[in-house]
């Protein structure tokens, strides 16, 4: 089977994954797209985002700072639920407290898919929060380590960025929800300087998006253990 352009996503609950505050609004346009359509987005971050600051008199207060910026983002995104792990931002380990306290979230939510990070990465963060989140997922599906709810198969696993050895498994049309990229963006301004934009540069982009017919895609990957070409309506 081929790979559809427009895939159905209907799905109750998902479950985003990212390293670090930011890291998942790569698909902030589908996270957009889903919460319209009545999905449950819950996005986990694994850190606490401690590093991201430009300038050294933000180090105190950048953990603080990210979280409001979050705050924002998740409001234009339409986020169920944001929940913060809060590993010490590159300091993130695959230990057994750290795979526990994923296992723990996904037993919670219970996402009928769960996105996150690909295997083809430099950032240390990244690369754990795809190995422990990936072992997590199937660990929370068995019955183990009781105390940490119940237990909880998802489905279904996507990457979201971070795969250069393959093209796409999924290439969604999201151009209505474009514009919520830039736009939550620029809710990360202590961001800003990493990324070599600003505020209104992004605004500007936000609102050519919004008047904008072209296609605009976000694309996934199937984790290597779902063989299927295409996101099937789940029947829950
Ligand atoms: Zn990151």
């Amino acid at each position: 089977m081929q790979p559809r352009e427009e895939p159905a996503m209907d799905y109750k609950r998902i479950l985003v994954f990212g390293a670090h505050p930011d890291d998942e609004l790569t698909m902030a346009p589908t996270m957009a797209m889903l919460a319209d359509r009545g999905v449950e987005v819950c996005i986990c971050i694994a850190t606490n985002g401690s590093e991201g600051y430009p300038r050294p008199e933000w180090r105190d207060q950048i953990v603080a700072m990210r979280a409001r910026e979050m705050a924002e983002a998740d409001r234009l995104i339409g986020t169920t639920e944001r929940i913060c792990i809060g590993a010490d931002d590159m300091g993130l380990i695959n230990d057994k407290p750290t795979f526990k306290a994923f296992i723990e979230v996904i037993r919670r939510v219970r996402p009928h898919v769960i996105f996150t990070h690909g295997p083809h990465d430099m950032h240390r963060d990244h690369l754990n929060t795809h190995a422990i989140s990936i072992e997590a997922a199937w660990q929370a599906g068995n019955p183990v380590s009781a105390e940490l709810g119940e237990t909880w198969r998802t489905p279904y696993i996507f990457y979201y960025k971070a795969v250069q050895d393959r093209p796409p498994d999924i290439v969604l049309d999201v151009r209505e929800w474009a514009h919520v990229r830039p736009l939550t963006q620029a809710t990360q301004v202590t961001q800003l300087t990493l990324w070599n934009t600003t505020v209104e540069q992004l605004e500007a982009e936000a609102e050519r998006l919004r008047h904008s017919d072209a296609p605009f895609t976000n694309t996934f990957w199937f984790h290597e253990r779902t063989h299927l070409s295409y996101l099937p309506p789940l029947e829950l």
